[in-house]
């Protein structure tokens, strides 16, 4: 939201810690502050902010309030009224026209800390407010307050026709979010090991949905060991997660905690959408960014958040125009932001577990789409983006170490408990060559199990090369994991692998295994429909369907190159078959799918019309 400024930077460093911040900033328009900057030490995830202050806090100039007001209303505030409540949907976006307004946090502890006051010109919100999401702050009066509200829908529209204000308040509302992250403002406090399997797990999904939050470890913090001791948490309530309305939750499963705070957007509209995406990775998000933006109203549904399996990687190096590489989470997040300004909508978490078709009219939605928690969407046309997910290789005890110790990915915050550690890494393909990359710069050595001879076949050249470039990543070929050895106190200690060519097993005592040894489509839920598969479970898709396929799903037409054997049913990304399983491929997918449904519901238009209505039709049959 507003400028902290200072304050953001003064806890940078201590982004967990956030209640040690009491400087106040006090600024109106003709006083921005250009803050001492406070030096970030060294590796400071949030390090990319500091020369961006001014452009993350700075007021509107006056002409740009005639711009914003042409989609805004005219708001009055007494002194001491709210315009934002912590935990309360926003109403969009203010612009304070006269007056000022107090910024509080709620902490951990229950207290209510003003954080920075506003003035003229200056515009309130902050991402969220393009969906009209819960607010993490309390925003007060002080005095008689005149502003202009952008509520969400008129925000969208004033980003898309007026593209460099909406670009630069775009921009800052992006960064705000991100500073608030850095901060921990406004979202949960986790008390509990840092260490903690848990713990990470909800860190990692609070992280990837950009929902700030602080942890308190109370081996380290007195003040998080009281609270564990006021709220009487045993050792399997950990983590308790205080959250900013006072309520307390004992060792959530993170999809729960996302519903209890609304982390991410989660409403159904009853009328249906044009389309509806099932998945948030890069095809889902791609689909919804095009056909959004040419006008369809789209849905995107996705069991856990946005991202998909690119959202977990560390560092993808080989998307267009990102020559020093970019993180999944970067790029999803900002193409989640982007699909929300042309208007799609979002539902997540939320499972799909089931699919009904019938044929399609131009009026009548042909598609539901069944929910794990009871709800049913409709849709006109559905596009399947439900990816892959992580094979497990059939080792003892595998399921008992998941979180704890043993990794699907490799994010910063794995990175950080294997520092200076042994770690062993399975797998021979780009994502595993990525992941052995990214961790050899935190890890003493990275042992790297390839089941293959060599990874020439299975990884690409230059991964290839900067594996053999790097002193300490260690490659074994014709090598597998035969085993996983625990401590006394149950944590894995040891890992075991053979060399199935000379026979010979080695140990070593790592406690951090990654599994990189590929994924299996997730289509488990597209039963009830005649959705064609191949013998994997991937779905087949224009020429890769055969002659009793189509006869199968009734079809009396060539699919298109997307569509599945179902009429109206496409498919895209990793979950389709024969796509090439990169996140190029998948975002190219996700915009070519567009055209596909446009000429779809245009030959449903055409159908229509062609066909008298039923009025007619008995009024010709009377003649
Ligand atoms: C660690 C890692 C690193 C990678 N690095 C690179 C790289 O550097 N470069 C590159 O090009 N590619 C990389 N890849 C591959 C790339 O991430 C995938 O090709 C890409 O994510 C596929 O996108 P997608 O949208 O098709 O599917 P996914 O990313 O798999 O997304 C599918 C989404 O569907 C959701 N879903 C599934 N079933 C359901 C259901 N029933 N209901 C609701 N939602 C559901 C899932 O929750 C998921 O969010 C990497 C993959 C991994 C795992």
């Amino acid at each position: 939201m507003g400028p902290p400024s200072g304050a953001l930077l003064a806890v940078f460093g201590v982004a967990t810690r956030v209640h040690r911040v009491r400087r106040r900033f006090v600024t109106s328009a003709d006083d921005v502050v250009p803050p001492e900057l406070p030096t970030l030490p060294p590796g400071s995830e949030f390090k990319f902010l500091e020369p961006r202050l001014h452009e993350i806090f700075a007021p509107l100039n006056e002409e740009d309030i005639p711009r914003v007001e042409r989609f805004a209303e005219h708001r009055s505030f007494p002194d001491g009224a709210m315009l934002f409540e912590v935990g309360k949907p926003g109403a969009g976006m203010y612009v304070v026209l006269s007056g000022r307004v107090t910024f509080f946090r709620r902490d951990a502890f229950g207290r209510s800390i003003p954080i920075w006051e506003r003035g003229p010109r200056h515009f309130l919100a902050e991402v969220g407010q393009i969906s009209g999401a819960d607010s993490f702050v309390d925003v007060r009066a002080i005095g008689p307050v005149e502003a202009l509200l952008v509520p969400p829908e008129a925000l969208r529209a004033l980003m898309v026709a007026e593209i460099e204000l909406g670009e630069r308040i775009l921009r800052a509302l992006t960064l705000r979010r991100l500073g608030l992250v850095a901060l921990g403002y406004g979202g949960p406090a986790l008390i509990g090991s840092a260490a903690h399997p848990r713990m990470r797990a909800l860190r990692e999904f609070l992280v990837r949905s950009g929902h700030p939050h602080e942890v308190l470890d109370p081996d380290t913090d007195p003040d998080a060991a009281g609270l564990l001791a006021r709220h009487q948490a045993r050792a399997d309530d950990l983590p308790l997660v205080i959250c900013p309305d006072g309520s307390v939750l004992k060792n959530p499963g993170d999809v729960a905690l996302a519903r209890y705070l609304n982390v991410l957007p989660n409403t159904i509209r009853e009328r249906g959408y044009d389309v509806v995406v099932v998945g948030a990775g890069p095809a889902g998000l791609s689909t919804a960014v095009y056909g959004a933006s040419e006008g369809l109203s789209v849905l995107v549904v996705d069991g856990r958040g946005f991202g998909g399996q690119a959202g977990a990687s560390a560092r993808i190096d080989n998307y267009l125009g990102f020559p020093s590489g970019v993180t999944g989470q970067d790029l999803t997040g900002r193409a989640f932001t982007q699909a929300q300004k042309f208007g799609a909508e979002f539902a997540m978490p939320a499972v799909v577990t089931g699919l009904s078709c019938r044929p399609g009219t131009s009026s009548r939605p042909s598609i539901s789409l069944h929910l794990e928690d009871g709800r049913t969407v409709s849709a006109r046309t559905l596009v399947i983006a439900s990816g892959a997910r992580y094979r497990r290789p059939e080792i003892p005890n595998l399921a008992r170490f998941e979180g704890r110790g043993v990794s699907y990915w490799a994010s910063p915050i794995e990175a950080r408990v294997c520092r200076g550690k042994d770690v062993v890494l399975v797998g021979g393909g780009n994502s595993a060559g990525q992941a052995a990359v990214f961790l050899s710069g935190h890890a003493a050595r990275v042992l790297m199990l390839v089941r293959g001879p060599s990874l020439s076949g299975t990884m690409s050249r230059y991964l290839v090369d900067r594996l053999a470039a790097t002193q300490n990543i260690q490659v074994h070929p014709d090598s597998e994991l035969t085993r996983l050895e625990a401590d006394d106190r149950g944590e894995l200690a040891a890992v075991r692998w053979k060399n199935h060519r000379t026979g010979v097993e080695d140990e070593a005592p790592v406690r951090q295994v990654f599994l990189f040894v590929g994924a299996e489509p997730a289509t488990e839920w597209l039963h009830g429909c005649d959705v064609a598969l191949d013998a994997k479970g991937f779905v087949k898709t224009g020429s890769e369907l055969n002659l009793e396929d189509l006869v199968r799903a009734g079809r009396r037409n060539v699919p298109r190159s997307l569509e599945t054997s179902v009429a109206g049913v496409f498919a895209v990304g990793d979950v389709r078959c024969g796509s090439v399983k990169r996140v190029g491929a998948a975002i190219g997918e996700g915009a070519a799918v567009v055209a596909q449904l446009h000429a779809y519901l245009a030959q449903l238009a055409e159908q229509a019309e062609a066909e008298p209505p039923p009025a007619q039709l008995s009024a010709a049959g009377q003649r």
